[in-house]
């Protein structure tokens, strides 16, 4: 390889799911004639992971047929089944468990997150109780759901959970959802919407108990799950358990590399370089997707992580870019979050970062409708719109707040031509008291929040 010449060399990902492979294929579309390796734990190549909790409970598709399509061959060298378990910096090396190393001029981490296990190992061996993160989740899944247990127990009210519950009724299943926040997605999406979710569940039918912990899983002596303890003194009886604590960042595997890797996941620029743990900016290690942490303009520069899959495919291609352009061509990630779920019959998306906030307004349609788009606003400024069966808007709001629009929005925004109604409180609480953690998070620092307190002297 010439030096300097960056479309040539050796280019490692780590992680072989959707960031590792958008980014492999951008890496060529980009130009890049040189070796190309991709190492993920998972046996299996790249697979969809929004249907599992999706198509796949309702029976529409089987898990083994969510490989995601490949626009071109990345001409990659696939080492699956095998977990890379540490990175040699100086080196330029990623260390495998099976004791090889590989050498690489480029290294991209897309490790992505897992599933949130249940809190006590014990409990959460027992036969019955779930999570749902890979292919082999959501054929467990199907296939206990298939089995008509006479109840299942979700135990967290974010999205995952939510549209477990929502399978489970299509189904025609008995469900119970628990959760510790007043109801179910307010950690994503504050409290208005949140109040719509709750009613949804309860119309569909699902036992839905709100500011409730779980305090224990029971057994019988088969080890097979039969039921769960709720910090309300009430039992709940059930045959399967769905734990949807939220996700944890796959960055264990850092923890001597010397990167900002830590639970909110690998610090990195607007470019998707890689910093140390001294907030020094690399130039030979890349990050995407979930496992990401990235600054953002349009939310104060704070640092956001996502669990995206539009995110993971956009940051894919910047970081590919990146890459194999030198300085001056390189671009910055500065796409708006977006995302969708589809959950009791309702189409909800998402686009901004609903947490960003302190007022909502209602911009069109209404809650009685169920169709609606609500419009979040920090300190005068549009940063988010949640819509429900009514993406049609999303557009709009999309460009309201990449110009970084004044808040509440102006009358107009589509089929309704009176001003917004009053702005309300956003009501997003906080992150501590909720059992599942919203999608898009701000995991640095609010100006206006003090987190420091300076102590005077003395
Ligand atoms: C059930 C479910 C439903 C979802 N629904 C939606 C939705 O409706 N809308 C939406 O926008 N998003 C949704 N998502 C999120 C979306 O799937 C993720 O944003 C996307 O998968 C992120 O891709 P990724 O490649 O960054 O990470 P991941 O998909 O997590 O992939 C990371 C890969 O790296 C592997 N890995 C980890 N550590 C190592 C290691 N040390 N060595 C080698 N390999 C390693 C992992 O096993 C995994 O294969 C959903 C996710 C789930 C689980």
């Amino acid at each position: 390889m010439v030096p300097g010449d960056l479309k040539d060399g050796r280019i490692v990902i780590v992680g072989a799911s959707l960031t590792g492979l958008r980014a492999a294929e951008a890496l060529r579309e980009e130009g890049f004639t040189g070796s190309l390796t991709v190492v993920g734990d998972e046996p299996h190549p790249p697979y969809d992971r929004p249907p599992l909790s999706k198509q796949v409970l309702l029976g529409q598709a089987t898990a083994d047929t969510t490989e995601l399509p490949m626009r071109r061959d990345p001409e990659a060298d696939w080492r699956l089944g095998v977990r890379a378990t540490g990175v040699d910096l100086l080196a330029k090396r990623v260390l495998l468990e099976d004791g090889e190393s590989l050498p690489y001029d480029r290294l991209l981490i897309a490790t992505g997150t897992r599933a949130r296990p249940w809190p006590d190992p014990e409990e959460g061996a027992l036969d019955g109780v779930l999570t749902l993160r890979t292919r082999e989740d959501g054929a467990e899944l199907a296939e206990r759901l298939a089995a008509a247990p006479e109840r299942v127990l979700v135990i967290g009210a974010g999205f995952t959970g939510s549209e477990i519950a929502s399978a489970c009724r299509e189904r025609g299943l008995e469900v119970t959802v628990a959760e510790r926040g007043p109801a179910p997605l307010v950690g994503a999406l504050g409290g208005t919407l949140s109040k719509l979710a709750a009613v949804m569940h309860r119309n569909h039918g699902v036992d839905l108990r709100t500011g409730v912990t779980v305090t224990a899983l029971h057994g019988d002596r088969n080890g097979s799950f039969t039921g769960a303890q709720l910090s309300d003194g009430s039992r709940v009886d059930a045959d399967v358990c769905v734990v949807a604590l939220g996700a944890i960042r796959n960055v264990e595997w850092l923890a001597d590399s010397g990167l900002a890797a830590g639970p909110r996941g690998i610090a990195c620029d607007a470019g998707c370089r890689a910093f140390t743990m001294y907030g020094i900016v690399t130039d030979d290690v890349f990050v995407a997707g979930d496992v990401s942490r990235f600054p953002h303009p349009l939310f104060g520069y704070q640092m956001l992580s996502l669990e995206h899959w539009g995110n993971a495919v956009e940051q894919a291609e910047v970081a590919a870019h990146n890459m194999v352009n030198p300085g001056p061509l390189r671009r910055p990630h500065l796409a708006i979050p977006t995302f969708w779920s589809t959950q009791f019959g309702l189409n909800i998306k998402s686009v901004g970062v609903p947490t960003y906030s302190d007022y909502v307004v209602i911009a069109q349609g209404s809650l009685e409708a169920r169709r609606l788009a609500m419009v979040y606003g920090y300190q005068g400024r549009v940063t988010a719109a949640v819509t429900v069966d009514m993406a049609k808007s999303l557009d709009y709001y999309r460009h309201l707040i990449e110009t970084a629009a004044p808040f509440p929005p102006p009358p107009g925004a589509a089929d309704r031509a009176i001003a917004a109604d009053v702005p309300i409180p956003s009501d997003v609480p906080d992150p501590s008291g909720l059992s599942h953690g919203p999608t898009v998070a701000l995991t640095g620092y609010l100006p206006d929040r003090r987190l420091t307190v300076v102590q005077p002297a003395r």
